[in-house]
């Protein structure tokens, strides 16, 4: 027992003691007892009226002097009172802390309302970068100020896992990449980055590919044009001749590798869909296989063929032969001698699939999240012995990211490769329409 409570128990034998013997002294032990109880009872009362009055006052103001269990009392929640004033202060300059961070923290921040799309709070990148005015614009929908379609539609999508690029709403020549963070109580946040400086880069650095790559081609013909004249001479001795040709080779290496750099510059800066239509897949795989045999020469792969004559993919017609070429011409390179390839174009259930598949030697499961990477070669040595110029799986990319489409490569060493493009359905057509709407 706390020493406070001793002490009240003591005051109260005390008291019913002194009226006890009051009591005795005048004949009225009863009464004596009563008035010592009333008095004891005012005091509490008393006390309890001075409590109710302090804390109506205010928890700044020290506690009224008291004595006995009251003084406990009153001393015990004046430190709570310290304590949680002390805690409140704390809280407060932490809540203030943050808002500063996120004040001055170089992405734009907005906070949506719970389970809406009202905007709650913003900080002054967003201001900058996104236009939001305070107070004019608290409270107001989110899609009401940023119209962007791309954003309307991740927005709305609920599959914020990937971040979109959008130009700002208020700046021009700036772009934004937006992401939106669902967390706690149906909360958003939506975090949006200056992506200028990056893309000028990038931009800078396709450009200085592209004009590389240009500027290499003349010369490069000058060389090969003289090669194939002095080439021609009868009367070249052999050692100067194996010379001269394998310059010649090296030659069409440089040539083929100018050529692939240009085309991914190409997809890489160029609005995609522009020249699309309707591209008939069964006559441009003929011409793929046609090259193919070519390139095979005598090593006499079998190729079993299954192709969809009806079915027409909405696109570019060089980009998709670019593409389809690339795969199939993989699969001639590296599947030996004697091995299958197959090559397939068919609608599944929820999309189009055009297909290669061989009896190659396979790829190791870690070299294939990185094959489509520019000069990515699972063996360096036998890609070039083969003619490759380790930009095919990259050009293939960008080919279908252009047109919807995604690769899925599945293979397993010593067991062969199939590299499968898949479209939306979204992007297909029937060949059989698109012939009557020509004539
Ligand atoms: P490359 O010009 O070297 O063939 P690609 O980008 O077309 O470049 O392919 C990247 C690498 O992927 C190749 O170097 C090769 O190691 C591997 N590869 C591509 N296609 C096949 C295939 N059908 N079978 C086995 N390996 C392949």
């Amino acid at each position: 027992m706390i020493r406070a409570w001793q002490d009240e128990l003591w005051r109260l034998a005390g008291l019913l003691l002194s009226g006890l013997l009051l009591g005795a002294l005048f004949g009225h032990v009863a009464a004596g007892l009563l008035v010592a109880l009333g008095i004891y009872l005012a005091w509490h009362l008393y006390n309890l009226n001075r409590l109710v009055r302090w804390l109506k006052e205010g928890k700044s103001f020290q506690p009224p002097e008291a004595s006995g269990i009251w003084d406990e009392a009153f001393e015990r929640i004046y430190r709570l009172q310290q304590r949680n004033q002390q805690r409140k202060r704390n809280l407060h300059r932490l809540l203030k802390r943050l808002h500063k961070m996120t004040t001055a923290l170089p992405d734009a921040t907005v906070e949506l309302r719970p389970g809406s799309e009202e905007i709650e709070w913003w900080n002054t990148a967003a201001a900058r970068y996104l236009g939001f005015e305070y107070p004019r614009d608290g409270g107001q929908r989110i899609s009401n100020l940023i119209r962007h379609p791309a954003f309307l539609e991740y927005l709305h999508s609920g599959d914020y896992e990937q971040g979109i690029e959008i130009p700002s709403p208020v700046n021009e020549g700036q772009t934004l990449r937006i992401r939106i963070v669902a967390y706690g109580g149906g909360r958003r946040l939506l975090v949006a980055r200056d992506m200028t400086h990056v893309q000028k880069l990038e931009r800078m650095r396709q450009d200085f590919v592209a004009n590389v790559s240009h500027e290499l081609r003349s010369p490069l013909t000058v060389i090969s044009g003289y090669l194939e004249g002095l080439l021609d001479d009868e009367g070249l001795d052999a050692r100067c001749a194996d010379a001269l040709r394998a310059m010649e080779g090296q030659t069409r290496r440089m040539n083929r590798l100018v050529d692939d750099l240009m085309l991914l510059a190409r997809l890489e800066s160029d609005e995609p869909g522009v020249g699309t239509q309707a591209v008939r897949i069964a006559d441009l795989v003929a011409q793929v296989l046609d090259q193919a045999r070519a390139l095979g020469g005598d090593v006499g792969h079998r190729f079993s063929i299954d192709i969809d004559e009806a079915l027409c993919l909405v696109g570019v017609e060089s980009e998709l032969y670019s593409a389809f070429s690339n795969l199939v011409f993989n699969a001639v390179r590296y599947t030996p001698a004697g091995g299958e390839i197959r090559v397939s174009w068919r609608r599944e259930e929820d999309a189009a699939v055009f297909s290669v598949s061989d009896t190659g030697p396979g790829i190791e499961a870690h070299h294939i999240p990185r094959l489509t990477e520019r000069f990515y070669r699972v063996d360096a040595g036998r890609s070039r012995e083969c003619g490759g110029t380790g930009l095919g799986l990259a050009i293939v990319k960008h080919v279908l990211l252009r047109h919807q489409g995604r690769l899925e490569i599945d293979s397993e060493p010593g067991r062969g490769s199939r590299f499968s493009c898949r479209f939306p359905l979204a992007q297909v057509s029937d060949c059989t329409e698109a012939k009557a709407l020509e004539l």
